[in-house]
This record gives C-alpha cells, structure tokens and sequence, in this order.
C-alpha cells in the first residue's frame, strides 16, 4: 500500500513524506469528498495548516480537485489518473442532502458550455442535490 501510494504521488512529481501519504490514505479510503475539517479529525493532533498545505500541493499537481458543493466548506477528492482538472476533465458532483455526503460522479463530465464572447472559463463547479442510495 504505502509503496502504491508513493508512486501515485510521484507520479504527480510530489516527493512522497509521512504527512502526504496520510493524507491521501485518508481520501482514497473514504472514496468520497472531505473537507479539511473532516481531514483532521481523522488526525489526533496535526496542525490545520500542515494539512492545508499538503492539500495545496496536491491540488496544485492535480493528484486531488477541490469542490464547493454549497454547503461553506470546501470538499477534496482524488483526481483519476492523468486528469489536467481542465474543462474536459471536470464532472458533476451530487450532494446528498440528507448525510450531507459529497460524491464525483466521474462518469458524468460536465455539459459543454458555449460562453458569449468576451467570457473565458477558468472553473466550474456543478452540484447536483437529492438522496444517495444510502439514505434512500
Ligand atoms: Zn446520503
Ligand atoms: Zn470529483
């Protein structure tokens, strides 16, 4: 396990430490998104911000995207292998409104939007909100 977990971070050239492969053993485990605080509680005493930082990097390399499904808190999950988090690689999320549980439903990408001109895209973010099959 740790040695996957090495290699998926290098191959993000992110240089694998005992925080990095913690915090990404924490997101592939729970295969849903969390947000920092979620992060930490999995933690018994490990600064936010050591935490924070890491998950920047791994944003920055696209190991993880970020979402705001609406709730305040911004959620972090897993990119698949070679994502870019570019338009073509982004898909639409759904947020349960009943366990307040956030879910990449990677195999629907967003719709192609045509922006007027004078508009260019930098990011977007598409929630869809209804009942998980847990809660159903
Ligand atoms: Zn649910
Ligand atoms: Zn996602």
């Amino acid at each position: 396990m740790k040695a996957d977990i090495d290699k998926k971070l290098r191959d993000r050239n992110i240089k694998p430490t005992a925080m990095r492969e913690l915090v990404y053993e924490i997101l592939y485990k729970h295969k849903k998104a969390l947000s920092l605080y979620e992060i930490e509680q999995q933690f018994d005493n490990v600064e936010r911000s050591t935490i924070f930082r890491t998950l920047k990097t791994f944003q920055d390399n696209y190991l993880i995207h970020s979402i705001d499904d609406g709730t305040g808190a911004v959620k972090y999950a897993l990119c698949d292998e070679g994502c870019t988090c570019d338009a073509d690689d982004l898909h639409i999320h759904f947020l349960c409104n009943k366990c307040g549980q956030t879910h990449c439903m990677k195999e629907m990408p967003l719709p192609q939007l045509k922006l007027p001109e004078g508009f260019s895209f930098e990011n977007a973010n598409y929630v869809i909100k209804g009942i998980c099959p847990n809660c159903q």
